[in-house]
């Protein structure tokens, strides 16, 4: 069996999370075995070995447990991309729109340099949002982004448009 479709049998659909009507892709189930989440992390890692990647920019939340051994396997710096009002010094904001209202992601501003190259790492691409969000921190701090990877992408929803002309590795679609 491929690793996609071993993703698809550990992922199980939770309805009407975190709202009614919603259908949330649950991932926990993949940190719960220990041979496929390292498999998992491996498979993420893998596309962007010897691409010169120096820093990886991980998602709050679930993004931080994936980006975290992907940092090990690239032998990376781990950055941590988080919700607004967590980052305890100077920081940069980005602000997304969402279906209702906007939420926001906030980089360190000496994280990352002009001389950095990053990868984003998230566990899901559904509108894109978040990811276009973090990739304007990167450039906004004068950092190349070779580009994201992901565990999942949703391909019914627009992420494709939000990062066009993006690099972008996912390891199963729905
Ligand atoms: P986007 O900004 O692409 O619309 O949403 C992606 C963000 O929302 C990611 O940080 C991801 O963790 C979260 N997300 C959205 N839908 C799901 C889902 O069905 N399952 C999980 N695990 N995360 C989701």
């Amino acid at each position: 069996t491929t690793l996609s479709d071993r993703l698809k049998t550990a992922i199980r659909d939770v309805p009407d999370f975190p709202k009614p009507g919603i259908v949330f892709k649950d991932i926990t189930p993949v940190l719960h075995d220990p041979v496929l989440f390292a498999d998992v992390t491996a498979a993420l890692a893998a596309p962007w070995k010897g691409k010169g990647i120096t820093h990886v920019l991980a998602i709050e939340s679930r993004g931080f447990l994936f980006g975290a051994p992907v940092a090990q396997h690239l032998g990376a710096s781990l950055v941590p991309v988080r919700k607004p009002g967590k980052l305890p010094s100077a920081h940069l904001t980005e602000h997304y729109a969402l279906e209702y209202g906007e939420d926001a992601v906030e980089v360190h501003t000496d994280a990352i340099d002009a001389r950095s190259l990053v990868l984003i790492v998230d566990d899901v691409l559904a509108t894109g949002g978040t990811a276009a969000a973090t990739r304007r921190l990167a450039h906004r701090l004068g950092a190349g982004v070779a580009g994201i990877g992901v565990v999942m992408d949703l391909s019914f929803l627009p992420w494709r448009k939000a990062l066009a002309g993006v690099h972008v590795e996912t390891l199963v679609s729905f």
